[in-house]
Formats: C-alpha cells, structure tokens, sequence
C-alpha cells in the first residue's frame, strides 16, 4: 500500500449491508411489495419454521425486535409486578429495560472471566422474591448453562434467555436460546443475523408459553381473531421476514467467517501481554462461539482506542461504556467492582463480514504498534 491511499475501517459499515446484495435484496422487496405481502404473511411462516428447524426448537415467533421479545416472554411466563429477575449487568440496557416493564425488579450481578454472567453470583442473589433469571448470551458465546438450569431448578425458577447476539451459538451442542422457558433473538441491522431494520424473535418448547406469545404480539387476537388477552403489537415486518430467511440460508457460511476473522485476531494479538483476549473459536471443545463481537480488555484502553482512530480504525466500547447498574438515572443502587473493572478496559474491536482478512491484520499490525512504542 502506498502512503498516500489510506485505508480506513469503520467499527461498522452499514451501506455495505445493502450494497454487497443489492439484486437479491432488490428482487425480494419486488416480490413481496408486488404481492401486497406486509403482515403476518406467508414469509413471516416460512422464516419461522426454518428458525425453529435450524435451532432445533418446537416454535419460533416473529416479533418486532429483541427488547418487545423479552418482554412478551416474561408476560408469557406470568413475571410480574413484585418478581425479581436476575441478570448480569454486562449487558444491554434493553435486558433491564423488559425486565423493568414487565413489572418485576430487575437484580444486576456479576460478570465473569469470559464476561458472560457469574452463576456463582447468580446462586447469591436468589431470594424468596427470585422469580427467573435472564443470562444474556454475550458476544456471541453461551453461558453456564448447566449451572444456570441447575440453579433455577433448585429454586424453581424460570429461565428465559437473551440470546440477542447469539444466533447459532452452541454449549455442548445445544443451542443458546434453547435452554429455559423461552430465548430471545434479535436481527437488528448489525446482528449475526441481520435484517434492514428491526426485527426479532422468540424460541419457546413450552406450546402454552407459544399460545400466549401468538397472542400477545397480535394485540391479544386468538386464532379466529377473537380479542383473548390485552396484547401488544409487535410483529415482525413480513418483508424483514423474507430477508432474514434469505439470510438465514446462508447462515453457516457466515458464522464460520466470523469465526476465520476472529481466530486471526486471537493468533495475532495473543502474545500481546497488555490485552486479554475472549478464548479463540477452536479452544474449547464445549463451546461453539458466534462472534457477534470481538471484546477485548486492554491496558490503556482510551489511549489504544484513540491511537486507532487516528490510523483510521473505528472501535467501540460495549453499551456506551458502562454496565447497565453504572447508569445513575436508572436508580441502581449495587455496586459490582469487577463488572465495573471490566468496563474501564473493554473495548469492541470490528469484526463483520464487510471485513477481509487482511483489514484484521491492518488493525492487529496497527494495535501491535501501539504497545510496541508505547
Ligand atoms: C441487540 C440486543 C438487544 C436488543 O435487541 P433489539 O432487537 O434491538 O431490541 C438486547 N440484548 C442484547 C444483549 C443485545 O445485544
């Protein structure tokens, strides 16, 4: 490369997602907008049947994104006003949020190592009121969930999972979002699974947790239309629908290069003794990781985030920079220092698929600059 072209990599690149398929997307917009197809139609059903075989699941549902599914999920499993719900605060605010509207308390604890949710923690904040916990399958990785089934069996408590960035993922050949009650998904543009605007859905064995959520997400309606319950709306958009299925075929393809892009991460940057890396995608026998994200920790964090932009290189840091117990306005009163010490350290590195192999080893060659004159 010569000095004068610079290359420049932003954290996301969200025109690529339409332009690297423009003919595709363009014929599917054709025939669903000519066939009038815009509710609860034929595409919406195809895409369901196909997300529940893929993940190995009785019922998919369609809803209109990740945060709604939350919600109706815990309204399906009756948690409510006077409920407590355990989550870890490495998450979105979004987890919180449906936790909060349902009604019930929304209990924050640790992260940790793999900044997936603590079980030891989970275990400590059980108490009489606890009725569910809600691990979010961080990153694209999948959490205890052994100990997590262990625990809420113990307690009898209910398991839904925001499983929102990990479509795919797998712990011991099972399925993130397949392990409670119901898991939720979501297919928000910059997700594994993407569609062009928002869009999720809920997984669910449980045919009754099924019937409630048909019916919540229609405005109550039964089957013959009929108003059953109060309900919500929140469908997804056939048209999304369709994408997704479009995009869901290819699915495999896309994992496994999320996965090349985030094993040359892990074999470029692991001797870096200044960074801690999520485990790479072939050390583990348990676990399948999807790599909605790379979250890195690194010392210096600000200075490296800043010395990338320079060279061009976009990077984030996880939900704005803080845990969700961190936001003051949200009236949390818990301290978690070592959530709070991961937060001062993480940053997100790009990986997508409008990245080629040699963008990663731009930024890792640009990372290992730093340290080295640093
Ligand atoms: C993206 C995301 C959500 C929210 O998804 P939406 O579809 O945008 O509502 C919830 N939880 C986690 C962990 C997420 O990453």
């Amino acid at each position: 490369m010569t000095p004068t072209q610079i290359r420049s990599i932003p954290f996301f690149d969200y025109p690529h997602l339409f332009s690297s398929e423009e003919r595709d997307l363009t014929a599917i917009f054709r025939d669903v907008g000519l066939r009038g197809a815009f509710i609860l139609q034929e595409d919406l059903v195809r895409f369901e049947r196909n997300l529940a075989a893929y993940l190995g699941v009785k019922y998919a549902l369609g809803v209109g994104n990740a945060t709604d599914g939350l919600l109706l999920a815990l309204r399906a499993a009756g948690i409510g006003p006077g409920d407590e719900v355990i989550f870890c605060s490495h998450t979105m605010v979004a987890t919180a949020a449906a936790i909060h509207f349902s009604g019930a308390t929304p209990v924050p604890v640790e992260c940790s190592e793999d900044h997936l949710i603590d079980v030891g923690a989970v275990e400590k904040a059980v108490t009489p009121r606890t009725r569910a916990i809600l691990p979010t399958q961080l990153n694209g990785r999948t959490a205890d969930m052994e100990t997590l089934v262990f625990i809420a069996k113990t307690h009898s408590l209910v398991i839904i999972e925001d499983a929102a960035q990990a479509l795919g993922s797998r712990l011991q050949g099972r399925a993130a979002g397949t392990f409670g009650t119901a898991g939720v998904f979501s297919f928000f543009p910059a997700k594994t699974l993407g569609c062009l605007g928002d869009g999720g859905a809920v997984v669910t064995n449980d045919g009754d947790i099924y019937e409630s959520l048909v019916q919540l997400r229609d405005h109550g309606r039964g089957s013959g239309g009929e108003i059953v319950s109060w309900g919500f709306n929140s469908r997804l958009d056939n048209l999304q629908a369709a994408i997704l299925d479009f995009h869901l075929g290819s699915y495999d393809r896309t994992i496994e290069r999320r996965r090349a892009l985030a094993g040359i991460y892990r074999n470029r940057l692991r001797a870096i003794g200044q960074v801690k890396l999520p485990p790479g995608p072939q050390d583990e026998a348990d676990h399948f990781d999807v790599f909605q994200n790379y979250e890195i920790e690194a010392e210096r964090r600000d200075e490296l985030r800043a010395f990338l932009k320079i060279h061009h290189i976009g990077s984030a840091l996880p939900w704005g920079g803080k845990a969700v117990h961190q936001w003051p306005r949200l009236g949390f009163s818990t301290r978690l220092p070592l959530t709070e010490r991961v937060f001062e350290r993480a940053l997100l590195l790009p990986l997508n698929l409008s990245l080629n192999e040699d963008d990663v080893h731009h930024i890792c060659n640009t990372i290992q600059d730093f340290f080295r004159l640093g």
